[in-house]
């Protein structure tokens, strides 16, 4: 039986396997695109019936000037497909997150902290870059492996598209009060750090602005943890790697 369980674990990671064309790391995701953006809309709906839309006009401006000005860039530069839309959430979380599909959150505890654009585009080209990325699924793809691991031994293997949702929500912190839930590992962490960096220095914000909103988010974790800096562990590494990566954004061309 044993044998058995690793010939399928093996087997899995060989068809689940894929090669990020973006960061050419090795990942491995159990999940099909198009399934992954049919649960980004499931989880869209449950997130719309329980959360309150927050009609601020002026935040609902702001997230949609940034947010679409990011969404471009994606779509032109990395396809993912996706059809675009923003929502701002009223709830005093410092918070938000992209689903697969392109769905893109923000509370407007997050709002209130941020100065400017160019600082709203820091946390959007993050979490946009975490779900072209694909992260979230990635994630869900080892809780699948280590729950069918323990269930292969139990009774035998019967999928059910459904069965996975749960993890899907714990993944995207989904129908949670606190978002996010699980936090990304930093390897995740530094990616979409380097790869949003690169989506709002091509919509044409300022990428120095990233270096102040971390300090700031540092300086507001010493009151009080926010919920996107428990998940976002933001410390001087991760600022000094923001540096390095600003200084080689720099010598890449754009139009402004
Ligand atoms: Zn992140």
């Amino acid at each position: 039986m044993k044998k058995w369980l690793a010939l399928f674990v093996g087997f899995l990671l060989f068809v689940g396997c894929t090669q990020n064309p973006y960061t050419h790391r090795n990942q491995l995701i159990l999940i099909s695109p198009t399934q992954e953006i049919q649960m980004g809309l499931q989880a869209e709906r449950q997130i719309l019936q329980k959360a309150r839309v927050s009609h601020n006009p002026r935040y609902n401006a702001m997230v949609k000037r940034v947010a679409s000005r990011i969404a471009r860039v994606a779509e032109e530069e990395f396809h993912p497909g996706y059809k675009w839309e923003f929502y701002v959430l009223d709830s005093p979380q410092i918070n938000a997150f992209c689903l697969p599909g392109g769905k893109i959150f923000v509370y407007t505890g997050l709002l209130k902290l941020v100065q400017n654009d160019d600082q709203l585009a820091t946390v959007i080209g993050h979490e946009v870059a975490h779900a072209i990325l694909r992260h979230g699924s990635e994630r869900v793809s080892m809780g699948m492996l280590g729950q069918m691991g323990k269930e292969l031994l139990a009774k035998g293997l019967q999928m059910s598209g459904s069965r996975w949702g749960p993890l899907f929500d714990l993944a995207y912190g989904v129908g949670t009060k606190y978002g996010i839930l699980y936090p990304y590992s930093r390897k995740f962490e530094y990616e979409a750090d380097q790869l949003g960096l690169y989506l709002m220095y091509k919509a044409c914000y300022n990428p120095y602005e990233a270096i102040k909103f971390w300090h700031r988010m540092m300086r507001a974790a010493k009151a009080k943890v926010p919920e996107f800096l428990s998940t976002h562990p933001s410390d001087i590494h991760r600022i000094e790697a923001l540096r390095r990566y600003i200084r080689r954004l720099m010598r890449i061309p754009r139009r402004c």
